[in-house]
């Protein structure tokens, strides 16, 4: 009996990845034409300097309707994209739109865009990226890749000229999720980041928690000793962003600030002296 239970179990198992299997096939083969049947967006989100409150720039977070789906979360389709091979193309329509959005800004603001492992292992993502700043006329510095530190290790010396030629380009490159994955300090002076980003796993219990509090506060010192600005992911209360003004955080991101959204509703924002930070 426990026998033919277990096989049963197993049946099921089967079963239930089967479906699994074919789900993601299915939505690897929608996402084949995703780009080319508009259903992908970008929505940005405020990034912050925490002493003044000032918004310096945005990160891009893309998105993707599906025609009977919905929103499929990028947490299920950028895996997908990944294995594919298909965010190499996606990835470019991300770079493009995002700079050619960025130049229209009437105010200097950061746009900072996710770039993944596959992309920097890329033969060709520098003279993408090259080719895109020129035809979009966005001043490098005014964009910033973020990358984990999980998309380097597969072939950390090649990721690493790849990142230097980024650099020397003038585009910013910050370190994202710092704290998650394969986090390593050696990774720190390995690489040449312009800034830390904490992942939001450890600001949401910033101000409850004594033992998260310490490891901010050491990735803050961290930051500081090594002249690398840090920027707090996820920081969706007042007593969370009070912490991190308390120590001396330079920059916040978060629900708090403002959630993701379509770039228009940013309208509002304004620059000192300068206006809205959209285009007239
Ligand atoms: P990420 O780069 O770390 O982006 C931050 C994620 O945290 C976003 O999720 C954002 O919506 C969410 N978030 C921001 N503030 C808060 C907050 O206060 N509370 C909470 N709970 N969440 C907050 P999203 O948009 O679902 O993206 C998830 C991940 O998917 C991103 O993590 C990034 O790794 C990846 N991703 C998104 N867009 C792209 C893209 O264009 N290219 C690549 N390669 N990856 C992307
Ligand atoms: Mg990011
Ligand atoms: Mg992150
Ligand atoms: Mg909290």
């Amino acid at each position: 009996r426990a026998k033919s239970e277990g096989r049963g179990r197993y049946r099921f198992f089967e079963a239930t990845m089967g479906a699994q299997v074919r789900d993601r096939r299915l939505l690897e083969h929608d996402l084949r034409h995703a780009v080319a049947r508009g259903e992908l967006h970008l929505v940005y989100q405020p990034q912050s300097d925490v002493a003044s409150g000032e918004v310096f720039g945005f990160e891009v977070l893309l998105r993707w309707r599906h025609p009977t789906r919905g929103l499929v979360s990028p947490a299920i389709f950028i895996p997908i994209a990944e294995e594919s091979g298909l965010i190499l193309p996606i990835g470019e329509w991300v770079l493009r739109e995002a700079c050619r959005e960025a130049a229209n800004w009437t105010n200097p603001l950061t746009v900072a865009v996710n770039v993944s492992g596959v992309q920097i292992h890329a033969p060709n993502l520098v003279p993408l990226i090259q080719e895109v700043l020129r035809e979009t006329g966005l001043a490098p510095e005014r964009l910033e890749i973020e990358v984990t530190e999980t998309a380097l290790i597969r072939e950390p010396a090649r990721a690493q000229v790849t990142l230097r030629q980024l650099k020397a380009l003038g585009v910013r490159i910050a370190m994202d999720d710092f704290g998650t994955g394969y986090s390593s300090l050696s990774n720190l002076r390995a690489y040449p980041f312009d800034k830390i980003k904490i992942d939001g796993s450890f600001i949401r219990t910033v101000d409850t928690n004594e033992q998260t509090a310490a490891i901010v506060r050491s990735v803050l010192g961290l930051g500081r000793g090594l002249g690398m600005p840090v920027l707090a992911e996820g920081v969706e209360t007042a007593e969370e962003l009070n912490f991190l003004l308390g120590e001396n955080c330079a920059a916040a991101q978060g629900f708090l600030m403002g959630r993701p959204g379509d770039i228009s509703g940013f309208a509002h924002l304004t620059h000192p002296a300068k206006g809205s930070v959209l285009a007239a």
